[in-house]
């Protein structure tokens, strides 16, 4: 009987993906072309389609962009942000330690934290069509003429009649960007919860509002309905849409999740006050 040879098969273990976004000044597409050069010297492979892991460059702004560039893919994307400016949420490595970066993400499987996103989903007058944005900082509504008036309800009970300049609805990680201009509270990004704050509400003998910014845990589901006028400017995070005919803005804290690739310890508390309370930085 003629012996099979055993063929012995290695797993091949996939190489990683990557690929680097800039904010497009000279000093971070220099960076850009930096991190392209040491992870090819590492053997990674660069795909702008389908990576594992996005390296932004440039700040948080950068960092935004990027999200929404692979925002159909977040399952499989991770992200790490390096800042070019000033020290950021999401981009939190420094242009002097980015060789240290580079060797992480070539030689260390690296850890994930996920935090919340915002589901927006606008509905339409006479119509059966819906659009459904993810915010990772948050979605803000104004009045494209005077005041914006609003029936905000929460859980499907009515709970007040907006009047003012708009609304902010952000995520954790977004609470540190407009809403925080706004008054509203730093939230830690491990709360599954959306920030409804207000933007100078009128407050008088007529109109009422709560005055406070409301913190609303996962699956409380907050609904904005207009009074008067259908048309709106909405943001969702850098991006501005002209909304016609809205019947409903829906908020939620999505099923999906943004992550993050991590390579040392930087909680978060250390990063709001670096950012907002140190002199030094
Ligand atoms: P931008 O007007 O060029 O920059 C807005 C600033 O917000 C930048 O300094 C940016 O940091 C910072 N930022 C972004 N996300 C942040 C976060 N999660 N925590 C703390 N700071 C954050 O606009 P952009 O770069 O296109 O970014 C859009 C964002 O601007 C919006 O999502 C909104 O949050 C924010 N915004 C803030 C205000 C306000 O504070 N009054 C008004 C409008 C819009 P970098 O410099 O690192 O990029």
């Amino acid at each position: 009987m003629k012996k099979r040879k055993l063929k012995t098969k290695i797993d091949e273990v996939p190489k990683l993906k990557f690929a680097v976004k800039s904010k497009g000044d000279q000093t971070s597409n220099q960076l850009q072309q930096r991190i392209k050069n040491y992870l090819r010297d590492f053997d990674l492979d660069y795909d702008e389609a389908e990576p594992d892991i996005v390296i932004s460059v440039g700040g948080d702004g950068t960092l935004l962009h990027a999200f929404h560039h692979y925002q159909d893919r977040l399952a499989e994307t991770a992200f790490v942000g390096v800042h070019t400016g000033h020290l950021g949420f999401y981009a939190d490595w420094t242009p002097e330690e980015v060789e240290k970066l580079v060797i992480h993400i070539a030689r260390t499987p690296f850890q994930i934290v996920e935090y919340p996103l915002l589901e927006v989903t606008v509905r339409y007058l006479n119509s059966s069509k819906e659009n459904r944005y993810l915010a990772l900082n948050e979605c803000t509504v104004k009045s494209v003429e005077g005041s914006l008036v609003m029936n905000v309800e929460i859980k499907g009970d009515l709970f007040e009649t907006f009047r003012g300049d708009g609304l902010c609805i952000s995520t954790p990680s977004g609470s540190t960007a407009y809403n925080k201009a706004l008054g509203g509270a730093i939230i830690h990004p491990a709360l599954p919860s959306i920030q409804l704050s207000e933007m100078a509400s009128i407050n008088n003998r007529v109109f009422r509002t709560v005055g406070s910014p409301l913190v609303l845990p996962q699956h409380h589901t907050c609904l904005l309905r207009p009074v008067n006028d259908a048309d709106f400017q909405i943001t969702i995070d850098h991006l501005f849409l002209l909304q016609k005919d809205v019947k409903s803005i829906q908020y939620r804290v999505a099923e999906e999740k943004v992550r993050f690739a991590r390579f040392r310890p930087f909680p978060f508390w250390k990063r709001v006050k670096e950012s907002f309370v140190d002199d030094e930085y």
